[in-house]
């Protein structure tokens, strides 16, 4: 069995699971280009991909989703209420007149970059880390910013610039104007478990400010795999999950004094902190010292935040509350980035 990480961090979370017959992506959040970069980096083959699943519906864990899974025509999974989430985020409100909405929407989005950018740099956003109402505002507009975009150029007969980029070969015409449209969609339920090939998959819910957030547990041949990323605090079904695990992807999203002194809002640090934003290093110490049962190969942090972490303090952390534990066949403890995929680790 192999993991993958393509991507994770607050700008786009993305990693293939492959057992010997099956392979699927968990979450789509970069641009289906990048996405096709990393995995040929990585030495992933795109064409051999099954699936995609989602774990929410917050941008950087879908934005390159639809024009993903209509490229590679390839079904999605998504819990209900996750994929009505979605759909809501790219569907326009449409009791306004065409004229008015593009209107409204381009006022609403100039006057939030001006708030914005009052208070913190936009380079230092950390989108999905904050979960923040108010950036979430902002993300929900420049998604339909994006959808807008797309149906005006296809109005005018221009193709919208990501689908140009991207094209979506044999997606039916009426289905290129709809940017929810997707070749399949499957529903799983958290809590019960399912298959894809020969990967079992084992659902489950994370506390987490999205509609219905969960983290998963593959397994196939005995190989356990799991990712648990985007969660404010680790309850019990959560740790119950994550027992024989072989390759563990956890969050660690920030440290808890570059959070206090870094450059968010009191209100995104806030719901940062609740038990519905995101791991720090300590709270993940404290899993791995208390509740992890030592019996990991590898032990990969991420979702580590770009403005109030740093992947030194977040590995210190962890390795400290492993402590004795590592060996060279146990409990090696790497961190997972944004910028470029990491090597496949296989098992
Ligand atoms: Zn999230
Ligand atoms: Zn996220």
């Amino acid at each position: 069995m192999r993991m993958t990480v393509l991507a994770s961090g607050s700008k786009g979370n993305s990693t293939v699971i492959a057992s010997e017959r099956t392979r699927v992506l968990v979450d789509a959040g970069l641009s289906c280009r990048e996405l096709l970069r990393r995995m040929a980096l990585a030495g992933e083959d795109p064409a051999q991909l099954n699936a995609i699943l989602i774990t929410h519906e917050h941008h950087d864990h879908v934005d390159g989703l639809a024009v993903l899974a209509r490229r590679l025509r390839i079904p999605v999974f998504f819990t209900e209420p996750t994929h009505r989430a979605w759909v809501r985020m790219l569907t326009p409100r449409t009791t306004m007149t065409y004229a008015k909405w593009l209107n409204h929407l381009q006022r609403e989005k100039e006057a939030r970059a001006t708030a914005t950018t009052a208070t913190i740099p936009s380079q230092e956003l950390d989108l999905a880390a904050t979960g923040a109402a108010e950036f979430e505002a902002i993300a929900s507009l420049s998604a339909e910013a994006a959808t807008l975009d797309a149906q005006v150029t296809h109005l005018t007969g221009e193709p919208a610039l990501e689908e140009e980029e991207e094209p979506c070969d044999g997606a039916p015409v009426a289905a290129k104007a709809d940017p929810t449209y997707l070749p399949a969609v499957e529903y799983f339920r958290p809590g019960t478990p399912f298959s894809i090939g020969d990967i079992d998959i084992a659902p489950f819910t994370t506390p987490h400010d999205a509609a219905d957030p969960c983290g998963f547990v593959f397994e196939s041949e005995g190989i356990r795999m799991a990712i648990a990323t985007d969660l404010g605090y680790m309850p019990p079904n959560v740790k119950a999950a994550l027992k024989r695990i072989d390759v563990l992807l956890l969050e660690s999203n920030h440290d808890l004094e570059m959070l206090r002194d870094g450059p968010y809002p009191w209100s995104v640090k806030q719901r940062v902190l609740s038990r519905v934003g995101h791991l720090s290093n300590d709270a993940t110490a404290e899993f791995l010292a208390r509740d992890y049962d030592g019996g990991s190969a590898y032990i990969i942090l991420g979702h580590i935040s770009a403005s109030n972490n740093d992947p030194a303090l977040a590995l210190l952390a962890a390795e400290q509350a492993i402590g004795g534990r590592m060996t060279l066949l146990g409990n090696r403890v790497l961190t997972a980035g944004q910028a470029a995929p990491m090597e496949p680790i296989s098992l």
